[in-house]
């Protein structure tokens, strides 16, 4: 069957414009490899988080003085607010309740302890708006015992430092013991797996009631809700006090948690969902994308007015290194990198690393170029896309949400 749109690669991005073109009646289909780097994800969206090593604190007004090779920049300020408003609006309808504004980060509190720039973080989520004036005075940090995923004394040295009163207190429930027998269990997605029922849940609330003392909120590490936020939201009806939940250490509950709510709204507006399936190559017509073909579907190729490019940086594997050269490999198109290899990488893991701002080449329209050319029908969005640096600017899920809704934007305008 002919799609409106095929978009390859299976996450943020891909599904915020799959959605996005869904929403208004378009057939689209989505190819997802594997797992996206939400799994790192730690319940917050940053849209732009640090400049020349400086947090941000207006993001909106920051972006007007980012450089031309920006993705940002292409989209411009004006375009960025307004579509800022429809993300929300996107998570909302696919049963993400976040918070925050594209005018004024908040704050979010890292595993570590550390407070870090963000645009919009879950309600379950620890944020802080105001770091002169803290959501609470006294916390109690409830570590679960025997648990790997949170450096539980980091993260209570962090929060002192910011200025809060924490007590660790180290708590066990039957149901999590019974998951200790094989240590490598004890991990955020096992628990869970296994805090879901009313009377597991009941069983930590009252170790919460019990223990938390004179703290004015309990903080818990993030390991409620495979599916929505009901869980966490039974089991704070059951805690007598503000509760709290703060990031692990990967793979996140939180971030499996949105990607399942995104790929369930996308599918409820009619879009199909290509789990498992790898698009591995295209063919072109003049200045024309015409047929993406797929591992899975071999000699079936998926034809399409429009394509998107969605295929993530070099973790997903969207841009590939060898010995010579970087690459984008499923249609080969323009890449913006360093020639010589020696740039592409400092020496020292907290050095500025180059290769973190490489990826593929776009017009203003977000077009792909190849040998230099716009490709009419096909764009690209999120983080295979160069001029950005989630790591060193903090705008990772930023660019991928927005230029995942400016790209829907342009392939309906164009129509
Ligand atoms: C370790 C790490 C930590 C991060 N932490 C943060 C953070 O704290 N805050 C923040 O804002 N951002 C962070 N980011 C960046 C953020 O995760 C991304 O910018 C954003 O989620 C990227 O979404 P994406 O859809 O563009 O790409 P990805 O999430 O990389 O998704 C790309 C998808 O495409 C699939 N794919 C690849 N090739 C093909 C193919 N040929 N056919 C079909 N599918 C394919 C992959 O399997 C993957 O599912 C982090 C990234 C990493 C790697």
């Amino acid at each position: 069957m002919r799609m409106d749109t095929v978009i390859m690669g299976g996450g943020l991005s891909a599904l915020a414009c799959g959605i996005s073109l869904a929403k208004r009646g378009k057939r689209v289909t989505i190819v997802a490899s594997g797992q996206s780097t939400m799994l790192f994800n730690g319940g917050s969206m940053e849209l732009l988080g640090c400049i020349d090593g400086k947090p941000v604190e207006k993001p909106l007004e920051a972006i007007a003085t980012l450089p031309q090779n920006h993705p940002y920049s292409k989209i411009g300020a004006d375009r960025i607010a307004a579509i800022s408003e429809r993300v929300k609006l996107l998570f909302s309808d696919s049963g993400i309740e976040m918070t925050g504004s594209a005018n004024a980060n908040h704050w979010r509190i890292t595993p570590m302890g550390v407070a870090k720039p963000a645009w919009l973080t879950l309600n379950d989520h620890l944020r802080i708006d105001d770091l002169n004036n803290l959501p609470a005075k006294h916390l109690a940090l409830m570590c679960v015992r025997g648990f790997f995923d949170v450096p539980n004394a980091m993260l209570a040295q962090g929060l002192r430092e910011l200025g809060f009163e924490v007590d660790m207190i180290e708590f066990t429930t039957d149901d999590i013991t019974s998951l200790r027998r094989s240590p490598s269990e004890m991990r955020a997605t096992s628990l869970a797996k296994r805090l879901v029922s009313n009377h597991a849940l009941q069983r930590v609330a009252d170790q919460l009631n019990s223990l938390a003392g004179e703290a004015d909120m309990v903080l818990m590490p993030s390991v409620f809700g495979q599916n929505d936020s009901s869980d966490f939201q039974t089991l704070q009806n059951m805690t007598r006090k503000p509760l709290r939940l703060v990031a692990t250490l990967p793979p996140s509950v939180a971030g499996m948690r949105m990607m399942t709510q995104l790929r369930h709204y996308f599918r409820m507006l009619g879009g199909t969902y290509l789990m498992g399936d790898t698009a591995v190559s295209g063919t072109f017509e003049g200045d024309k994308l015409t047929s993406v073909t797929t591992a899975k579907l071999g000699d079936m190729p998926l034809k399409a007015d429009n394509f998107v490019l969605a295929t993530g940086s070099f973790v997903s594997r969207g841009l590939r290194a060898d010995y010579e050269r970087i690459y984008e490999p499923v249609l080969g198109v323009d890449v913006v990198a360093d020639n010589d290899r020696e740039r592409w990488t400092s020496f020292g893991v907290l050095q500025p690393q180059a290769y973190f701002g490489y990826g593929v080449a776009t017009d203003e329209q977000l077009r792909c170029l190849k040998n230099g050319k716009p490709i009419q029908n096909l764009r690209a969005i999120g983080s295979v896309l160069s001029g950005h640096d989630p790591v060193k600017m903090g705008d990772g899920t930023g660019v991928s949400l927005i230029t995942a809704i400016a790209a829907a934007d342009h392939i309906r305008e164009n129509k």
